[in-house]
Order: structure tokens, then sequence, then C-alpha cells
């Protein structure tokens, strides 16, 4: 299996720091607000990531955070007369139920900041000893970036370069050593939460938060560290600073980005305003759609979001669902149980589509290759069952299928709702038929939706269903 790392900008093999297990990090959101659809995106991709080592059999410890301490949510707190701890914790909730609805399984832990403070304080002091980091006359605490030699090797800056860029603050005299510096402690302002510290009253910055939250849940050397690609720089490059001069080893052995969902071609993002909510989404489609949608493009490539992408992503869907509602349908009906010689060989025949499903997962997690085999299974499988094929075969068949939504978190049987609503839109195609006199329609949809196990009963009232 390769995955494409962004500390060397290649491809590679996949071999984790202790066989048989993978320990996953994924930046989570600050949460101050309902999630975007691009937040979504990297939830998706991770989670398919999981989904697909586990199927490998990996036992996989996936470690998420959410960010409850920050300006944005302090800022929220004091618009609405609320605590910052009021805030997120709102909005953990708000998060955690789009995940659900995304079949984003939840991570084996999702730490808070603000229950990580102790480590945090560790952390600091620990760089302080090693000379890292430093306090400033008003307790700020840096880090002192040019003694990490290795600063930029994820993002491939150049320090200089970079120095060249923040000329500007030097000027203003700021209390850090050197314009590079970054906050690992900043000091209380009025009406914001706090902690105390050797250093001052104050709270972590938010770099330090992610390496202190990887240390503890997963160990100091970790496979997979993922999340955006906005967050290579400076986010996850000082991380790296952080981390690897505290502990002595390599943070993480694989980083992995996903590219942006943009609207119009322009990066989604709260500051710009042109975001969807995933709840503004769900209001019209069924979130299994969007997550489809995401998984139909590859990863590390932009995604625009458009109408007509998610029309097809629909379409997409509804193609695979409608396969395995009939088999389903059609194991509940046939006559023959076992499977005859035949129908073997068209199970063996039928493992190529997992094969590709494989290869193109294997090639660093190529979903839009491996829905596209999703597919061709799916358009095998309706070419070769019938009312007379075998229960087994049948259930062989959905069972393929199946098992490849499951890694990719789709979900193959349709909600109650959706169901009673195309039975709803049967029944008012049937009436439309009998008006028109298309008795031989309206008798086929009759059938149709007795076939599924509905009973239509005319009344004065209008057209009635049960179960049968
Ligand atoms: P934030 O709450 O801004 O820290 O974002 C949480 C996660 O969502 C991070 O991994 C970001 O990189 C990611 N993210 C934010 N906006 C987008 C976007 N438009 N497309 C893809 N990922 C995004
Ligand atoms: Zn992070």
């Amino acid at each position: 299996m390769k995955i494409f790392n962004t500390l060397s900008r290649s491809k590679e093999d996949f071999v984790p720091v202790h066989e048989g297990k993978v320990n996953m990090y994924v930046c989570g959101p600050t949460v101050y607000n309902f999630i975007h659809i691009g937040n979504a995106r990297p939830m998706i991709i991770f989670d398919t990531v999981r989904r697909y080592l586990e199927s490998k059999g990996y036992e996989v410890n996936y470690v998420s955070n959410f960010t409850d301490v920050d300006d944005k949510i302090i800022k929220k707190a004091n618009e609405e007369g609320k605590t910052a701890i009021e805030i997120a914790e709102r909005y953990i909730a708000e998060c955690k139920q789009d995940m659900e609805h995304l079949n984003v399984r939840p991570a084996t832990v999702h730490p808070r900041a603000t229950e990580e403070i102790d480590g945090m304080i560790e952390m600091i002091q620990n760089l302080i000893d090693k000379g890292y980091a430093y306090r400033a006359d008003d307790g700020t605490v840096y880090y002192r970036t040019r003694k990490f030699d290795d600063y930029g090797k994820l993002s491939h800056k150049n320090i200089d370069d970079l120095e060249g860029g923040h000329r500007d603050i030097k000027v203003t005299g700021d209390l850090k050593e050197d314009p590079l510096d970054f906050v690992l402690w900043k000091p209380k302002k009025d009406g914001e939460p706090y902690w105390e510290s050797p250093w001052c009253d104050g709270r972590p910055g938010w770099h330090l938060e992610c390496s202190v939250m990887a240390k503890k849940y997963l160990g100091d050397e970790i496979d997979i560290h993922a999340g955006g690609e906005d967050l290579i720089f400076p986010h996850h490059e000082n991380e790296i600073a952080q981390s690897e001069a505290a502990n002595g080893v390599q943070f993480s052995k694989y980083w992995m980005h996903n590219g942006f969902l943009n609207i119009n071609n322009k990066k989604m993002s709260k500051s710009l305003g042109n975001f969807f909510t995933v709840r503004e989404i769900e209001e019209k489609y069924d979130l299994q759609v969007l997550r489809f949608f995401m998984l139909s493009a590859h990863y590390r490539s932009p995604l625009n979001f458009s109408e007509e992408l998610m029309e097809s992503a629909r379409a997409g869907l509804e193609r695979i669902l409608t396969c395995c509602e009939n088999l389903r349908h059609l194991m509940d009906n046939v006559t023959a149980k076992k499977l005859n010689e035949d129908e073997r060989k068209i199970l063996d025949e039928a493992e190529k589509f997992r094969e590709k499903f494989e290869n193109a997962m294997d090639d660093d997690f190529n979903t839009a290759d491996a829905v596209s085999s999703v597919f061709e299974l799916v358009k095998f499988v309706n070419t070769h069952v019938s009312e007379n094929s075998s229960e087994s075969f049948l259930a062989q068949m959905l069972a393929r299928i199946e098992a490849l939504c499951d890694i990719l978190g789709i979900i193959t049987t349709r909600k109650q709702e959706e169901l009673d609503f195309d039975i709803d839109s049967l029944i008012a195609e049937r009436q439309a038929a009998r008006k028109e006199k298309n008795f031989a329609r309206a008798d086929e949809i009759r059938d149709e939706l007795l076939a599924r196990g509905i009973i239509l009963e005319d009344t004065r009232e209008g057209v009635k269903w049960k179960k049968a």
C-alpha cells in the first residue's frame, strides 16, 4: 500500500511503526459554529482511510481533537453572553451529530484542548529545559524556531526566506528574540478563560495542543498525521518542531493532506463567508450523497462544489442502493436455495472487482477509482441476477457490494423516510396512470409495491398503504 507523504512529496510504501497497528492523528475543528462542508472533507476522507486500514486487518487508534479554547470561541461567547465552554460544548455536540449523519465513525478518542492543560505545561517546561523555548517579559512563552534545524522540512520552505517575509514584525519591537518564534503560552486578557502556569496566568497556543494530545493518546512516534492542506504551514510545521524537539524522535512517519473544497473555484472558508454548513446541505440531500460526492474525487485534488456534481453523486448512489434493494427483494422471493456450478463461476469472476477496488485504494487511497469499481460490480450483478438465481448466490453478491460500500462508509439500506417518500411517489404515479386510463402501468406499480411488501387499499379518502 502506498501513501503520498507530504514530507517527501512522493508516494511511499506504508510500513507502520508497530506491525499490525496504526496510530493516526487528524486535526479537528475549532468549535464556535456549525461545521461547513469544507471541514467535512477531511472528516470523510480520513474516516475512509481508517476504514480501509481496518479492512486490511490493522488495529487503528484514531485520535481527533476539538479545539475548544480559541479567540473565535471567546468572541462568539462574548457576543452571545455565554461562557467559552458553553459555546464549545454546544458546537461539539452539533459537530458530532453531523459526523453521525455523514457516517463518520467517532474517533477512538476525541480529546479537548481545555482538558489537556497539564500535558501542555509539561511539554513547554521540557522545551524550555532543552533551550527550545523561552519566557518573554510579559509572561508569553515562545518557541525558538531557529534552534530546530529541520524547521521547514514539511512545507519545504527555507527558513531564511521565511524571515524575509516577516521582517516587518521585527520593526514593531516585539518581545520575541526572533520574528520566526511562535507562541506556546500566552498571557490572559480580561474576560478570557485562563489557567495558572509557572510563566503567567494564560492559555496555550494552538499548535501546542496537537503535539501534546498526539503524544498523550498515541505516543511519541505516530504513523499518520493528517488534516487539510492549509494546515501544512505553519500548524503542522510547528507541531513537528515542538514534538521532535521535546521527544527526540521523528513525530509522524506519514503526513497526509486533503485538498480544498472550493466554491466557484475559491476555497470555501468561514472568513470569506462563501460556505455552506453541513446542516444546510442536509435540508436538501441525505448526507450520504455528500459523502459519496467527496469520495468521487481524489482527496489531494481540489474539489469544486456544485449542484450538478451533487446531483450526479445522488444518481450514482441511487444506482448502488437500487441494486442492493433488488438483491434483497429477490432473496425473499426466489425458490432455489443452493449455489449451482455456473453461479460459483460468476462469483469467482466477480472477485476481480474487489481486486480493482483494493488496487485503487492501495494507490494512495484513490477513492475515485474505487467508486468506479463499485459501479462496475453493480453493473455485473445487474446482468447476472434474476428470479432464477439461488438465494445463496444473491446473498453472496449482496455481501460483496456491501463490503466495498462499508469501506467507503456508504450505507446500502435506505432510510425509512426515503422509503416512505418512494412509496408515496409511486402511489401518485399510479393515480396519474389510472386517470389516463393506463391500467397496465397502474397494475404494474401495484405489483411492484406488492413485491416490496406494500399493500395498497383504495379507500374513500384516497389510496392508503400498509405493510404485508
Ligand atoms: P478549522 O476548523 O478551520 O481548523 O478546520 C478544520 C479542518 O477542516 C482542517 O483540517 C482544515 O484544513 C479543514 N478545512 C477547512 N476548510 C476546508 C476546505 N474548504 N476544504 C477542505 N478542508 C478544509
Ligand atoms: Zn493540529
